[in-house]
């Protein structure tokens, strides 16, 4: 099917089922992207209505023109940027934030899908509840593109990624159809699940508009630790010593290199280095407890327990909230210093658990074997996901490398397919993963996402050319 750019004509015949502020003006932040691979383009349009939704969707589809579902514009694998081809509508949801309901007896909460997940966060709190998805770029990514791209982020070891948290969605099918599928059930089996179809379909499937999404209590407590590590086979073992001790209490479980903290150094130089002399590996625990247990006296029975099994040399517990932030600063501001370094090739994969170390091991081999280059290896350890980054030597460019960069990147997803693992643990398909996916899927399941793909959009108008190679 051959699709058509949206020309001024045709943006003009939404006038008349959209009020004026939905036609958006178009900043440059619509068209670039968090790693600067790629420039977009397209026409903005952010209606504040399901209904406004549908019919944008609707006349795109009896136009053929293409649609880009549109969050905060946060996404790494450039699921969000079309570079080339005919002009689409950017459907962005950035008008549609208001929380619809909240029941704090039934820890639920409908939201629609252009709420920013830091407000989801506040909101919450509000209600004395947690709503525990939570990653670095949390002011910015809205609840559309969260559970379009099916995130993970730093909880997931307790409460799971998005899609895990999600009850029911809205959403309007590539015909312009709305499902009205906010259900608040903890149960339904009701035949196939469209709800975790299009959690993770990457804007491919269709527009999600709103979401009946899982509160938690606050955990009464919580505390944050910093323990140094001999290396990723300890650090697996503290993981394990730490879930005897605290149960689901853990609810972070980060594993960071030197390397991190030597570009933190570098790039951030105001951040606060947690330790006096860097450790080659160390991890970032953070539990949350129940009333009538003290986070800090937890980690310290841990730690002592740890240190005596010769799992950990050294370690720091937060003494305050702000020593907590500190902490977690560090993390999450590893990934601004590596984009300040610049990376060759950026990797986000998952393991069994129990073959990472040796495929850090390994790793390291398999990159020297193509050239002199850093690599920081850092991430979610606790949900066997690694963010595994190649840099230039000091001195040198990312764009110096230009020619490096398949055989590494071509190397590292080997490596981690031969071990059992996945090339993309939570950043999703989008257009950087296209050929990963046709080279690793499996061949069966490539086929129904085809088949599942041209039922539900059989115009190809949705997303083109994001997860599934283009019409
Ligand atoms: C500093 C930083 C840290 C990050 N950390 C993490 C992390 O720890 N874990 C993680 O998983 N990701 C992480 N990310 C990636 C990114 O934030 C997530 O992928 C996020 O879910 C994208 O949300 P967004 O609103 O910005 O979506 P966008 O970037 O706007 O879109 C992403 C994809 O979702 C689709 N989409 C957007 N809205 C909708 C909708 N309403 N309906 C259907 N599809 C839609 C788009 O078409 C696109 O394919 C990080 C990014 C940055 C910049």
């Amino acid at each position: 099917m051959t699709l058509n750019s949206a020309t001024p004509d045709f943006i003009d015949s939404l006038r008349a089922g959209l009020s004026d502020a939905a036609f958006r003006e178009a900043e440059p932040r619509y068209f670039e992207e968090p790693r600067g691979r790629w420039r977009g383009q397209g026409v903005v349009v952010a209606p504040d209505t399901v209904e406004g939704v549908a019919h944008v969707v609707r006349a795109c589809a009896a136009a053929d023109v293409p649609v880009l579902p549109y969050g905060g514009g946060t996404g790494l694998v450039g699921g969000q940027i079309t570079p080339d081809g005919p002009v689409p509508v950017i459907l962005s949801l950035e008008r549609m934030r208001t929380v619809r309901g909240l029941w704090p007896e039934e820890n639920v909460m409908v939201v629609e899908a252009g709420a920013i997940l830091q407000d989801i966060h506040d909101v919450a709190q509000a209600a004395d509840r947690l709503f525990p998805l939570s990653i670095a770029a949390k002011g910015s990514a809205r609840l559309g593109g969260l559970l379009g791209t099916n995130a993970g982020g730093v909880n997931v070891l307790r409460y799971g990624n998005a899609r895990d948290l999600c009850l029911g969605l809205e959403a309007v099918l590539p015909d312009g159809r709305i499902w009205h599928g906010l259900k608040r059930l903890r149960k339904d089996n009701t035949g196939y699940d469209l709800r975790n179809l299009l959690v993770g379909s990457e804007g491919t499937l269709g527009v999600i508009t709103a979401a009946a999404l899982k509160l938690y209590p606050r955990p009464h407590g919580e505390g944050t630790a910093l323990m140094v590590v001999e290396g990723p086979r300890a650090a697996l073992d503290l993981l394990a010593l730490a879930r005897d001790h605290l149960g689901e209490g853990v609810s972070a479980f980060e594993i960071m290199h030197r390397q991190g903290l030597e570009f933190l150094a570098e790039t951030l130089p105001d951040i606060r280095q947690p330790f006096d002399v860097i450790p080659e590996w160390f991890v970032l625990i953070d539990v949350g407890l129940a009333r009538g247990l003290d986070p800090a006296t937890a980690l310290e029975t841990l730690f002592a327990d740890a240190f005596e099994a010769g799992l950990v040399s050294d370690g720091m517990i937060a003494q305050s909230e702000a020593q907590r932030h500190a902490f977690w600063e560090v993390r999450e501001q590893i990934p601004e210093a590596n984009r300040r370094i610049g990376s060759i090739s950026s990797h986000d994969i998952s393991l069994p658990m129990s073959v990472i170390p040796e495929f850090i091991a390994r790793g390291v081999g398999v990159i020297a074997g193509i050239g002199a280059f850093r690599i920081n290896c850092f991430g979610h350890l606790g949900d066997g996901n690694l963010h595994y980054n190649v840099f230039p030597m000091p001195g040198c460019a990312g764009a110096d490398h230009v020619a490096a960069r398949d055989a590494i990147k071509r190397a590292v997803h080997d490596l981690v397919h031969e071990m059992g693992g996945s090339v993309s643990a939570e950043h999703g398909i989008g257009r950087l993963k296209v050929e990963d996916l046709e080279r690793y899927g499996d061949p069966v399941k490539l086929a129904a996402m085809r088949a599942i793909k041209a039922a539900l959009d059989p115009k190809g108008i949705m997303n083109p050319g994001a997860v599934l190679r283009g019409p």
